[in-house]
């Protein structure tokens, strides 16, 4: 199951389809957590941690000591924020 084209998905950059499963290097506040699922455009090159790859994210960071310390915004990019503060 590695590696395959993801149907029915299109990339935010640009609207193609061709998104793949590749693996990229996430660092949080200068440092290096590994290498996460992620998929990328193979048309424009974009790429955004899949669900995956942004847990595998968060247990690296948290491992690391560097998860919810305060201060950094860590967004992976499959977790869009949506900020209901509408006061
Ligand atoms: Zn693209």
């Amino acid at each position: 199951m590695a590696s395959k084209l993801l149907k029915g998905r299109l990339c935010p950059a640009c609207g193609s389809k061709a998104l793949r499963i590749v693996r990229r290097p996430f660092s949080l506040k200068g440092t290096y957590l590994g290498d996460f699922e992620a998929d990328e455009c193979a048309h424009c090159g974009d790429y955004g941690f899949t669900a995956a790859g942004s847990k595998a994210v968060e247990k690296a960071a948290k491992a690391q000591g560097l998860w919810g310390t305060g201060g950094a915004d860590i967004a992976p990019v499959a977790h869009p924020k949506h900020s209901k503060a509408h006061a």
